[in-house]
């Protein structure tokens, strides 16, 4: 174990800890049968995994860090009472056998502040797309998003035999670690965008970037995993609908190992205490070539998209963005975004392109290898 560990290190540690008992939590209320679907606005549910899950994830860490700021995505009551054998007070020994990054090294609790979703993908959830399903614990610190867990509780359910669920976790500055980096494939272009909170501006702007496929799959969490395993270049979603705890751990996560996570501006999101909880600037992530895809944007869609309050930025020099697979070699073999935007009729709102021969008929299809399996 580092010696001695880090404020930042120790929440983490515990952050992987309390995502494994959220995890099987969340299986449970699955075996029991009874969902406990709540309708919490349009097209946003909310289920008893949901606000258990929640229940466990800030009672525990708020036992551990009382003086640490931390946000769920759930409105609960703050008197209920927490079931005894919801309470984690573990520590995860891997975390602590690395050592904290210099910059964090002297975080303290009043800059720290600890984004809960505790069930991210509850639509899919609700209609069975379990591996869609992701538990993230994000912390931000001056309201930059530093470090994170994704848990997924059904990854391997299709393999028998094979532990069911997996825990990813990082620190910008460290890496990432607990599934294996791949990059993505380099003559053609994939693109992933949300599969039930759709609309014309969400498909438009995908389209903009002229992929060559789209995986439309649940949860800003699970989107990331994509990314991050090399299986699509960007996540592209214009839309305000996204909120800080569905986007501060998988940023940290992905910017870890040298992706980029933004609004639509090209604006890192802030996650100070005191930001709106919603993301209105949309949301792009990409492994590599941030930029070119930024670029593909059209005007009239970024228009649209709010300009995000930027964080204040950390001293990050020094630190090396990258973890699992050498970076330079993942960008050297990522795709080329097209040059050549795809051009917006303002007039009609129609799509035309001035690059005739590049334009591709994306396939919407989502390949069984995307885990867009039904169980
Ligand atoms: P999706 O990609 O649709 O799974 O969305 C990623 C995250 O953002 C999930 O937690 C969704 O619940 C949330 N989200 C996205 N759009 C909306 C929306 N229009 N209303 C409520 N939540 C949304
Ligand atoms: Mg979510
Ligand atoms: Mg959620």
């Amino acid at each position: 174990m580092a010696s001695n560990p880090s404020l930042v290190m120790r929440v983490l540690s515990a952050s992987v800890a309390v995502s494994n008992r959220a995890s099987n939590i969340i299986r449970n209320v699955l075996t029991k049968g009874d969902l406990g679907i709540v309708e919490k606005g349009k097209n946003d549910l909310q289920t008893e995994a949901d606000r258990s899950a929640q229940r466990c994830i800030v009672a525990s860490l708020h036992k551990q860090f009382p003086n640490v700021a931390i946000f769920g995505e759930e409105q609960l009551d703050p008197q209920e009472k927490i079931p005894k054998d919801f309470i984690e007070q573990g520590f995860d020994a891997e975390v602590l056998k690395h050592t904290c990054p210099e910059y964090l090294k002297e975080t303290k609790d009043e800059d720290v502040v600890i984004w809960v979703d505790p069930l991210d993908g509850t639509a899919e959830f609700t209609q069975g797309y379990l591996d869609h399903v992701t538990v993230l614990i994000g912390i931000s610190v001056k309201g930059n998003a530093v470090a994170g867990v994704i848990h997924q509780p059904w990854f391997n359910f299709d393999k028998p035999g094979l532990p069911l669920g997996r825990c990813i976790w990082g620190v910008i500055g460290l890496g990432s670690f607990g599934f294996e980096r791949e990059t993505p494939p380099a003559n053609k272009i994939i693109i992933t965008t949300s599969r039930s909170h759709s609309d014309r501006m969400v498909t438009e702007a995908v389209e903009a970037c002229n992929p060559d496929e789209i995986v439309r799959v649940g949860g800003a969490g699970h989107k990331v995993l994509l990314l991050i395993e090399g299986k699509v270049h960007a996540y592209v979603f214009a839309s305000k609908g996204c909120k800080k705890w569905d986007t501060c751990a998988p940023e940290a996560i992905l910017h870890a190992v040298g992706g980029t996570l933004t609004d639509f501006h090209g604006i890192r999101m802030n996650y100070s205490a005191d930001v709106q909880r919603k993301n209105t600037g949309g949301v792009l992530a990409t492994v590599a070539n941030h930029e070119k895809f930024l670029s593909c944007i059209p005007e009239h869609i970024r228009d649209c998209m709010d300009k995000s309050s930027e964080a204040p930025p950390l001293d990050f020099k020094g630190v090396v963005v990258c973890g699992g697979a050498d970076l330079k070699e993942a960008k050297k073999d990522s795709a080329t975004v097209p040059d050549k935007n795809p051009t917006i009729d303002n007039a009609t709102g129609s799509t035309s392109s001035n690059a005739e021969t590049n334009h591709k008929e994306p396939s919407d299809s989502v390949p069984n290898e995307y885990g867009n399996t039904k169980l």
